[in-house]
C-alpha cells in the first residue's frame, strides 16, 4: 500500500503571508490539528496546535495595554520551517517508519515537482497499518511485517539496518533537492573477537550495549546512530560538512575509549573503536558508505583506535 492510498487529499494549506488568525479559523472549522504553509504551492512550513498554543502563551504572558492592538502574526512567523515532505508513491510503511523515527505527527505529501498534494498523519498511517494486519489471514505474514516495522536493534537499542536505510534514503533525497552536504561515519570495535574469546559472549553483549549508549550520548541530537551489523555502527550526520563530521567522529572514538572497559587482549588495555568518515554534497549514500568503509579499513591498518577521513 502506498502513501497516496492513505493520505488526505485536501490538506489545510495557506500561503506564508496569510494572517495566523485566518488559518486558525480554518483549522477550527475543519477540526484539524495542523496547517501546511506553502510558497507558490510548495510546502515551506508546518504549524501545529502546539505552535499556536505557544503564540497564545506568549500573548498571555505579556498582556497588551488597552490602547495597543494585539500583534498580527503571519504564518511565516510561527511555522516550523522546512517540513519533512514525502512523495505519494512511497510505501506507507516507509512513511510510518520515517514519522516514528523522526517523531513527526504530520507529513506533507508532494508531487514530483515538490508541490503539495496531500497530508498524512501518523495516526492515519497507524490506522492503515492496523487495517493491513487485520486483513492478513496468516499470522506468519503479520510477524514478518512487524519485524520489518521494528526500528530498533534489540541489543544495542539503536536504529536497526532497516531504519538506517529509510533514514539514509530520505537524507540523500533531501540533500540532493537542497544541495546539502551530509556525512556518514562507519565505526567498528577493535579486537572484538578477542574480547569475546577472553571474557565470553555475554560480556561481549554487555560491552556492545555500553558502547552504543556512549555513542548515542556523544553525537548531536540531529545525528542518528544505527547498528550496521555485528560490532559495526553507522552514524548519519545530516547537514554536516567534513570538518564537523571529523570532530563528531573523534567524539565517538573518545567516548568509547572513555568507558574504560578492560580488554586484556588489546594493546590499548581497554575497548577501543576505529572509524571511517565520508562527507559529500548531495552524495549517494550507498557509495558514501563504501568510501567510509575503505577509510575504516585504513584506520584499522594504521593501528586502530583512530578515525580516518576519506578525501572523497
Ligand atoms: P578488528 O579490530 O579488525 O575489527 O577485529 P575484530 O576482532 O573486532 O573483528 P572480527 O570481524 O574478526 O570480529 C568481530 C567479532 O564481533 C566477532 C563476533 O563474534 C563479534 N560480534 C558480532 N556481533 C556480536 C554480538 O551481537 N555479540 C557479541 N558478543 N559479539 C558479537
Ligand atoms: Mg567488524
Ligand atoms: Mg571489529
Amino acid at each position: 500500500m502506498l502513501v497516496n492510498e492513505v493520505m488526505d487529499c485536501e490538506p489545510i494549506a495557506f500561503d506564508n503571508n496569510t494572517p495566523l488568525e485566518v488559518a486558525v479559523q480554518a483549522m477550527i472549522r475543519a477540526s484539524s490539528s495542523c496547517i501546511i504553509v506553502t510558497e507558490n504551492g510548495t510546502p515551506c512550513g508546518i504549524i501545529t496546535e502546539r505552535d499556536i498554543t505557544q503564540v497564545f502563551a506568549s500573548l498571555v504572558s505579556q498582556p497588551a495595554r488597552i490602547d495597543q492592538k494585539p500583534p498580527q502574526h503571519k504564518l511565516q512567523d510561527v511555522m516550523t520551517a522546512e517540513p519533512v515532505c514525502i512523495q505519494s508513491d512511497l510505501p506507507f510503511t516507509d512513511a510510518l517508519t520515517l514519522s516514528r523515527s523522526r517523531r513527526l505527527r504530520h507529513l506533507p505529501v508532494v508531487d514530483g515537482h515538490g508541490k503539495l498534494i496531500g497530508i498524512v498523519s501518523q495516526t492515519h498511517l497507524l490506522d492503515a497499518y492496523a487495517q493491513v494486519l487485520n486483513e492478513q489471514s496468516r499470522l506468519e505474514d503479520s510477524i514478518e511485517e512487524l519485524k520489518l516495522l521494528s526500528l530498533e536493534d534489540p541489543l544495542m537499542k539503536i536504529g536497526n539496518r532497516r531504519a538506517m536505510e529509510v533514514d539514509l534514503d530520505y537524507t540523500e533525497a533531501e540533500a540532493t533537492r537542497h544541495n546539502k552536504t551530509y556525512s556518514v561515519g562507519l565505526f567498528d570495535i577493535d579486537f572484538f573477537k578477542k574480547f569475546n574469546d577472553a571474557y565470553g559472549h555475554q560480556a561481549g553483549d554487555e560491552a556492545l550495549k555500553k558502547v552504543a549508549s556512549a555513542i548515542k550520548q556523544a553525537i548531536r541530537l540531529s545525528d542518528r546512530v544505527f547498528r550496521y551489523g555485528g560490532e559495526e555502527i553507522l552514524v548519519l550526520m545530516p547537514e554536516t560538512n567534513a570538518a564537523e563530521a571529523l570532530i563528531c567522529s573523534e567524539r565517538v572514538r573518545a567516548a568509547t575509549e572513555g568507558l574504560s572497559i578492560p580488554h586484556s587482549e588489546s594493546p590499548f588495555g581497554h575497548i577501543t573503536i576505529s572509524g571511517g568518515v565520508c562527507s559529500e554534497a548531495h552524495g549517494e549514500w550507498r557509495k558514501m558508505v563504501e568510501v567510509a568503509d575503505r577509510a575504516l579499513y585504513e584506520a584499522k591498518n594504521s593501528g586502530r583506535n583512530s578515525i580516518v577521513q576519506s578525501d572523497g
